[in-house]
């Protein structure tokens, strides 16, 4: 295993706890990042450490560029070298375009791209300077297609996967690779009450899971996966197919 450690964003809770979990089974020391949860992180790095890994929780509100800059440096100073970034902290705040306010369009951007963005420039030069990187950025199926009331969400999930392309080819000469993963529908603080009449419209007729998402983030994080970058894995039980 690299010396450094594996860092979620938002991962008190749902998708991000399934991928904290995940890494640190394939044995990455864990920063598991929270903004309001402390309890709900500390008994995600709890759960880590009684499996045998290890787990530093973390806070930082990632729309404040100043709080992602003492994240790394506190994790740099008393942890380890960030390896691995999970882009995963992510909100909604839906309505239909024409009462969208510049609040709401403000804070699911800054939120679902600004930060993702700010936190892979800090950890992108350590990883270079490592020859190793892994950035994974939490998506969504909504961007590439459309869904009514989210056009904040919408347009800050498709920014991202822009985003990581982009990224991707500046960096992959240098040993860091740079993906998206795209979930469908999975059941989670963020889609409470959302799930009515949606899983007809799934393919495999049901939400997926938070871990069915994480093993594909421990897979994009793991040495198998060197040779992808660039692109989008989607999970969503065939619904975008
Ligand atoms: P949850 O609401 O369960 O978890 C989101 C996490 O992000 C929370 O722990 C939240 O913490 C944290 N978070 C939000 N804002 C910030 C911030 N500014 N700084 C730090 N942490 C923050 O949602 P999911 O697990 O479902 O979502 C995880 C990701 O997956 C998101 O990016 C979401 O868009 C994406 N996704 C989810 C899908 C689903 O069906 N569930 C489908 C497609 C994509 P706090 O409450 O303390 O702010």
């Amino acid at each position: 295993m690299r010396e450094g450690c594996a860092l979620v964003t938002g991962s008190a809770r749902g998708i991000g706890a399934a991928s904290a979990t995940a890494l640190a089974a394939e044995g990455w020391p864990v920063a598991v990042n929270y903004r309001s949860d402390a309890d709900g992180a500390e008994a995600v790095a709890e759960t880590i450490r009684e499996a045998g890994g290890r787990a530093e929780t973390i806070q930082a509100d990632v729309r404040d560029p100043a709080a992602i800059a003492e994240l790394f440096k506190d994790l740099e100073e008393r942890f380890a070298p960030v390896l691995v970034v999970v882009n995963n902290a992510g909100i909604r705040a839906d309505g239909l375009a024409p009462q969208l306010g510049d609040d709401e369009w403000e804070r699911v951007l800054e939120t679902n791209l600004s930060a993702a963005f700010r936190v892979t420039r800090r950890a992108l030069k350590p990883m270079i300077r490592a020859r190793f990187g892994r950035v994974i950025n939490i998506a969504s199926v909504v961007g590439p297609r459309a869904n009514a009331g989210q056009a904040n969400y919408a347009a800050s999930k498709a920014g991202l996967i822009g985003f990581t392309k982009t990224v991707a080819v500046e960096v992959a000469r240098r040993g860091v690779t740079v993906n998206a993963v795209a979930p469908g529908y999975v059941e989670t603080q963020l889609t409470d009450g959302v799930g009515n009449g949606l899983l007809e419209a799934i393919p495999a007729r049901r939400a997926g899971t938070a871990d069915e998402i994480a093993t594909c983030v421990r897979f994009l994080a793991s040495e198998d996966a060197s040779y992808v970058t660039g692109t989008t894995l989607t999970v969503d039980g065939g619904l975008s197919a």
